[in-house]
């Protein structure tokens, strides 16, 4: 199996140590865990030629504490340079290193023509596709007490729409290969009774737009308990024919390849044979197997 969804930096700051060091810890644990290639996507945010998109992202908001936080959030965040990481991933891969380049894109409203454009001189393997924000709210946040509050009085079926509309805009942007973690709206457990019109439009949005769809252990980590996407979402998947690819999300070496066992059930019941890996942006389908040392 694939791990197509790795950071190498913890969240916060803390984005000066070797990264040649740190790839082959998360190489030492893929190969313990029989996973055959992984993918380093560390967030855009994390990277200062980042910069000139977020402080263009949230100009239309009127001051308020969320957004002041959303600034202070990125400044600590967009630290490292993004061509200094390239090399490194690009020598990991030329000294025979199983990994591939990528990033995971966030959603840029309205900014992801000029996202494509920053991204396009680079030699990316993969780029993710991810909403983490709605506006300045970082929804998925749950070290924001202040991001979290807002679940407090937020409407449901007005936040999944927010929500569905950011990802179909991203979809259609083009700009990126695969949706990551398709329902992360669902993180803090907060989820309206009628999801069908939210799985019809997620679903749809992946379909339409020739995207890869990440099945991903995050969700078991987190207050929902449950993979990303839900076992219903990822039968409307299956059904439309959508590829996927397999991911853990880690922030750690030790969680590469987490919970890869039950994943690996699951798309075999959703009727999965073949999963994506990616070469310069290219999809390519790989037999499903069983993440085992016994297959390897
Ligand atoms: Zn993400
Ligand atoms: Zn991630």
């Amino acid at each position: 199996m694939i791990d197509c969804h790795v950071h190498i930096w913890p969240h916060g700051s803390g984005t000066s140590f070797p990264v040649e060091k740190t790839l082959e810890k998360y190489c030492e644990q893929a190969a313990a865990v029989g996973i055959e290639e992984l993918a380093i996507t560390e967030h855009l945010f994390r990277f200062v030629q980042a910069i000139p998109l977020l402080e263009r992202a949230w100009t239309a908001e009127e001051p308020s504490p969320l957004l002041e936080d959303m600034h202070t959030y990125w400044r600590t965040h967009a630290t490292a340079d993004l061509d200094a990481y390239v090399t490194a991933v690009e020598m990991a891969k030329a000294r025979g290193m199983p990994v591939l380049l990528g990033l995971e894109v966030d959603y840029y409203p309205a900014l992801m023509d000029a996202v494509g454009e920053l991204l396009s001189g680079y030699p990316f393997d993969v780029l993710l596709g991810s909403v983490h924000w709605l506006g300045s709210w970082r929804f998925d946040d749950l070290d924001s007490k202040l991001s979290m509050d807002v679940w407090d009085h937020v409407q449901l079926d007005e936040a999944y729409e927010r929500y569905v509309a950011a990802v179909e805009e991203l979809a259609s942007s083009h700009v990126c290969d695969v949706l990551a973690h398709l329902d992360l709206i669902k993180v803090t457990a907060r989820v309206p009774e009628d999801l069908s019109w939210v799985h019809n439009r997620l679903a749809d949005a992946a379909f339409m737009n020739g995207m890869t769809v990440e099945v991903s252990s995050a969700g078991w980590r987190k207050p929902i308990a449950e993979q990303y996407p839900c076992s219903s979402l990822l039968e409307l998947l299956a059904e439309k024919g959508v590829p996927v690819t397999t991911a853990s999300d880690a922030h750690d070496p030790s969680v590469v390849g987490h919970g890869f066992d039950k994943l690996f059930r699951l798309l075999e019941g959703a009727g999965y044979t073949h999963e994506n890996t990616f070469r310069r942006r290219s999809p390519l389908a790989v037999p499903l197997e069983a993440a085992s040392l016994e297959k390897r």
